[in-house]
């Protein structure tokens, strides 16, 4: 392979010049220089400084079975000799999305048992909004249309999937949200739980889902779609009681019901899917990041049987597809992935030893740390909410800057962890990380957060 090698104040001032990052400050990015990743191995990355860094975020919430992994690289290698490329658009399949389909059946919840392929989860989701509406179409409710959605949830950044976000700043970027899009609250004890047991709230929470359909009217409402466990929004695990009740409202008003897998699936909460964790029966299950360990770009919808039989009794074309839809080397580079997960027994080391060992060192650490108010999330998300006052559950201001601060300071500690919604700051790392690894991440990350209460004298 070519590889141009350039000095690190080269590229940071051709970066400059260029190239538009995505979710960044670019007049801050200029200040400071991007830093330029070089290689992986494992769960660290390297910077072009020589730079060692353990990354706490597994890419951006992807990379399950870690880098380098040469399983990947070689279904990657040999489907591009084979067939680099062909559609599925015109009565024809290529046996990696044949197998990627029928393997995703297996793993899946029941019922659960087709599959459309993206390049994306934001494209997974646009796909979601279409097929639902399209369904309720088909079944004589075309007024169904609308989507109801949570605050500081998050399901990608196209133009509808920002809608069906519930990222303010995003929506304000937009001026305002596309028509037949609704949000309610987030599952938040911590913030508004008051003198409410987490159960209490939890069902407090679901139920302003009810009050939404009956405001906007069962005959105008689509579907709910929910993360299993909130990731960019702040590693929000419901309480116990939140998604059976969600279950049981969408049913009774014939609401579908979408759980949006894109961090939770593949092993992450320890089970294969976030669905499995918490019991939900979803109606839509889009997926995208853990599937393929982020090696290539690959998104897909999950469609429940009862769905797609209403879809293909249209007797009509479905009017809805990329160019790359189950490209072959994405596809392949997913079984590979998964067969890895499989050999690995990855999903059963998540819920059985390395999760309860993330979970018990992060916990003890923000227990014991004075602006961590509570760590939340599940399996191997975790996040720590910052606090002014831990005895009062008193959160940072929106504005504060200590989330921005603490990652810059892991950063500068080798460590990669970042702020996520509500003033907290998360690590999920691949899945392959060992319990030593484990201590060195919450190591850096407590010196990270001792770095910043003192900065800004919170301690
Ligand atoms: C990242 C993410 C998306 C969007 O996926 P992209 O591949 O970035 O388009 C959608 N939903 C959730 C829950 C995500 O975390």
């Amino acid at each position: 392979m070519s590889q141009i090698v350039r000095t690190t104040q080269q590229w940071q001032g051709l970066d400059r010049s260029h190239h538009m990052h995505p979710f960044t400050d670019p007049r801050d990015l200029n200040k400071k220089g991007t830093r330029v990743i070089t290689r992986a191995e494992g769960v660290y990355i390297w910077d072009s400084e020589g730079n060692k860094i353990l990354d706490g975020m597994a890419g951006l919430w992807c990379v399950a079975v870690g880098y380098g992994r040469q399983e990947l690289i070689d279904a990657a290698n040999e489907q591009l000799k084979t067939l680099p490329y062909y559609n599925s658009f015109f009565q024809t399949s290529t046996p990696s999305q044949i197998e990627l389909s029928h393997v995703l059946s297996e793993l899946t919840p029941p019922g659960l048992n087709r599959f459309f392929f993206t390049n994306s989860g934001s494209e997974a989701n646009d796909t979601v909004i279409r097929l639902a509406r399209y369904y309720w179409k088909l079944r004589g409710q075309p007024t169904k249309r609308t989507f109801i959605g949570r605050k500081f949830g998050y399901h990608g950044s196209t133009v509808a999937t920002s809608s069906l976000s519930g990222m303010a700043p995003m929506h304000d970027q937009d001026h305002e949200l596309l028509p037949h899009f609704a949000h309610i609250v987030h599952p938040h004890w911590y913030t508004q739980g008051g003198d409410l047991s987490r159960e209490e709230f939890g069902l407090q929470a679901a139920r302003e889902l009810e009050k939404k359909i009956l405001e906007l009217g069962a005959d105008n409402v689509a579907a709910f779609i929910g993360e299993p466990c909130q990731g960019a929004g702040g590693g929000i695990d419901p309480p116990s009681t939140y998604w059976p009740e969600i279950q049981r409202i969408c049913k009774k008003y014939d609401v579908l019901l979408v759980a949006d897998e894109v961090i939770c699936g593949f092993g992450r909460t320890g089970e294969w899917f976030g669905s499995h964790t918490y019991g939900i029966e979803p109606d839509f299950m889009p997926m995208a990041k853990g599937l393929s360990s982020g090696y290539l770009p690959i998104g897909a919808v999950a469609i429940h049987d009862r769905i797609f039989e209403v879809l293909s009794e249209g007797g009509k074309m479905i009017h809805h597809g990329f160019t790359y839809s189950g490209h072959p080397a994405a596809c392949a580079v997913a079984l590979a992935n998964i067969a890895l997960i499989k050999k690995e027994g990855l999903v059963e080391r998540v819920k059985s030893d390395i999760a309860p060992y993330f979970r018990a060192t992060l916990q003890q650490m923000a227990d014991a740390h004075p602006i961590v108010g509570e760590l939340r999330g599940v399996g191997l998300i975790g996040a720590v909410q910052l606090v002014s006052d831990k005895a009062n559950r008193t959160v940072l201001p929106p504005t504060h800057e200590a989330p921005i601060k603490a990652r810059e300071f892991a950063i500068q500690n080798n460590l990669i962890m970042r702020p996520a919604g509500l003033q907290s700051l998360v690590v999920a790392p691949p899945l392959v990380i060992t319990r030593t690894q484990v201590d060195e991440l919450v190591d850096k990350m407590k010196r990270s957060l001792d770095q910043t209460a003192q900065l800004f004298g919170l301690a």
